[in-house]
């Protein structure tokens, strides 16, 4: 009987780590879940955030190569003749030009006339001399209520 009680007392400590471990272990589990869980989440808006960023980034790059490009081309392959009605001044450009600070007026009065091509037309009331693909268009003449085109040829 002394030789069991003796070695119950002895067990018992042992019995009650066994029973504790399982409760501390269970504690620290779900700490490092938590942690693990708040980690993931950080990691995962950050990674979110940057492929939004790199997105909008790709949108803004493509956006400015296409201005980029917009002006190339306006420079070495301008599509359209415009003219100013106010001050006269005939240019070949692609995009439109700006309308800001006129010679003779507040602003241009810019009218595209016609498509760059390789017959000449001259403009009997004003004397405007243009390279285009087809007839220029009659409208806004700086010299006369209309153009008066003339086909060189
Ligand atoms: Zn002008
Ligand atoms: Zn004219």
């Amino acid at each position: 009987m002394k030789k069991v009680s003796l070695s119950l007392l002895l067990l018992l400590p042992l019995i009650a780590l066994a029973q504790d471990e399982p409760v501390a272990e269970q504690k620290s589990g779900v700490d490092i879940g938590a942690i693990l869980f708040v980690v993931g989440l950080i990691v995962f808006i950050i990674v979110v955030r940057k492929i939004y960023e790199s997105k909008n980034r790709k949108a803004y790059e493509k956006e400015q190569e296409e201005k980029r490009n917009a002006v190339r081309e306006d420079f070495n392959n301008p599509k359209y003749w415009y003219q100013c009605k106010n001050c006269k001044v005939t240019i070949r450009k692609t995009i439109p030009p700006n309308a800001a600070d006129c010679f003779k007026a507040v602003d241009h009065l810019w009218t595209q006339i016609a498509e760059v091509g390789n017959t000449k037309y001259l403009c009997r009331n004003c004397n405007t001399l243009v390279e285009t693909k087809a007839e220029p268009v009659a409208e806004n003449c700086p010299d006369a209520a209309i153009h008066d085109w003339e086909r060189l040829g």
